[in-house]
């Protein structure tokens, strides 16, 4: 039996029928100012789509654009759980607009980030969203960083990374007068925007085009109909239906996922093996008071460890001229917990359950208790921040915002550094994609992303 869903009044895009949820018209645009609907309602006994997408954080919303603008006949729906769109890790990240320097050589994420980075700049200036092309210093500060930060420049090379230059202490005070260092790579083609603005752009342009966009809509069950709901006059044109935790439904043909922080909750709906798991990493910032902005010109950041994909606490410059140090990475026990004590029983219980994770702790203990060391106790990550700008003290820095990442993890505890996609078992299984990890630097390569995405759909889904 078919829940009667509620119309809630409004129409925008190309579905079919009336919509559950919300309307994200009302929900803001990239320049801050609801955007206008558009596009038609058929009728208000059911709703339907050609393509469904859960999630409207970055990769969510570069994906509807880019299937969008490449099929304009096929109706394209949006489904966000939340009010808002791209309110997790969309909005509460770094907003470095990364080069690509540091990913392996002929990798998904290496190809995507130097690809995603061009495209970035280019949509930035055709849509007028600011960014501020700041450069970036990667900066060894003891000797045996050396031989580590040299590799990383050959790396660097090899994604053929533009400008990539190995300087000494002497450019190094050029750049960054108030900056340390033995060695550093400049890069000068980093840059920093707000990619939550971003995000609103890529929505406003996909509802444009005829697409809707549901908030509101959190999506609990995705199956495929055993029988035509009544009073269907598309039948089983649309043999999956997409069920919220109000009960009410849409129909679609196919299903794309881009869920983040629970995309292994979201595949598992379609028959896909649990792992890898989602657990989530918080990472805290800290602001340096507006009276010692003048420290940090662009973006520093230390040589990473090889070990972990999380870059190492950086000093970033942000578009509305703060500084934010940071983030650090300790584990979280809610998913979408923004402070240190936000606990989440459901989340805690998947964290103790994952076995990979008990092995990710045991082989990296000390890491793990540093990091929370300096979670808690500011003046350790003062101690740290130190090595690259000695002038900085305890009394200059503020406690800030935090994010927090969904990091994909194996069973046999490594975090797995890639993209990854999944389909699922049986018929449904052909009708889905899952983007099961997006990792960082998915803002940055968000648009080479979406092309993918759009590239697999029409492929997988013979569009
Ligand atoms: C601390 C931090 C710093 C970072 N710094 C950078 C950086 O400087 N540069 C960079 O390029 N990248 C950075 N990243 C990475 C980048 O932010 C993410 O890779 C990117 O935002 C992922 O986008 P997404 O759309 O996959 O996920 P999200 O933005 O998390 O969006 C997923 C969406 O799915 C929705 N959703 C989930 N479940 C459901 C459901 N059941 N039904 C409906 N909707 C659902 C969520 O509400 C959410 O809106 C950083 C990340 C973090 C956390």
């Amino acid at each position: 039996m078919v829940p009667v869903l509620r119309y809630l009044g409004g129409a925008c895009g190309r579905a079919r029928g009336g919509f559950p949820g919300s309307f994200s018209g009302v929900c803001g645009s990239a320049s801050g100012r609801p955007w206008p609907l558009c596009g038609g309602v058929r009728s208000a006994s059911s709703s339907s789509f050609d393509i469904v997408i859960v999630g409207g954080g970055i990769v969510g919303l570069a994906s509807a654009r880019a299937l969008i603008l490449r099929h304009p006949a096929l109706s394209i729906g949006v489904l966000e759980k939340e009010k808002d769109l791209a309110t997790h890790q969309t909005g509460h990240n770094s907003g470095v607009i990364h080069s690509g320097i540091y990913y392996k050589p002929e990798s998904l994420k290496a190809k995507l980030c130097v690809q995603g980075a061009d495209l970035i700049y280019e949509y930035c200036n055709k849509k007028g969203i600011s960014y501020k092309q700041c450069g970036k210093l990667i900066v060894a500060v003891e000797q045996e960083e050396i031989p580590r930060l040299r590799a990383l420049y050959e790396r660097g090379l090899q994604n053929g990374v533009q400008g990539l230059r190995l300087i000494q202490q002497e450019d190094i005070k050029k750049k960054e007068p108030y900056c340390r260092g033995l060695m550093a790579i400049d890069c000068p083609y980093t840059g920093i925007v707000n990619y939550r603005q971003v995000a609103l752009s890529f929505a406003q342009d996909f509802q444009e085009a005829g697409g809707s966009v549901l908030t509101n809509f959190e999506v609990k069950d995705i199956e495929m109909a055993r029988e035509s709901p009544p009073r269907s006059i598309d039948g089983m044109k649309y043999p999956i239906m997409v069920k919220n935790t109000k009960g009410e439904e849409i129909q679609c043909q196919y299903v794309v996922t881009c869920a983040g922080l629970h995309s292994d909750r979201i595949s598992e709906l379609s028959g896909c093996n649990p792992d890898p798991q989602i657990v989530p990493f918080r990472g805290d910032y800290l602001l340096l008071k507006p009276e010692k902005c003048y420290l940090v010109k662009g973006n520093i950041y230390p040589v990473p460890d090889s070990r972990f994909p999380f870059l190492g606490v950086h000093f970033t410059p942000r578009m509305d001229g703060n500084i934010w140090l940071g983030p650090n990475a300790v584990l979280a026990f809610k998913r979408e917990g923004y402070r240190p004590f936000d606990f989440s029983a459901r989340d805690a219980k998947d964290l103790i359950a994952n076995s990979g994770l008990i092995k990710l702790i045991s082989q990296n203990l000390s890491y793990g208790v540093s990091e929370m060391y300096k979670a808690c106790f500011l003046s350790a990550t003062v101690k740290h921040l130190q090595k690259f700008i000695p002038e900085i003290n305890i009394t200059d820095i503020l406690r800030g915002p935090a994010g927090v990442r969904a990091q994909a993890l194996d069973r046999d505890g490594n975090l797995v550094d890639d993209f990854v996609f999944d389909g699922g078992v049986g018929d449904i299984g052909s009708r889905i994609l899952h983007v099961r990890n997006a990792p960082s630097p998915a803002a940055t390569s968000s648009l080479a992303i979406s092309g993918m995405i759009a590239d697999e759909v029409q492929q997988r889904f013979e569009l």
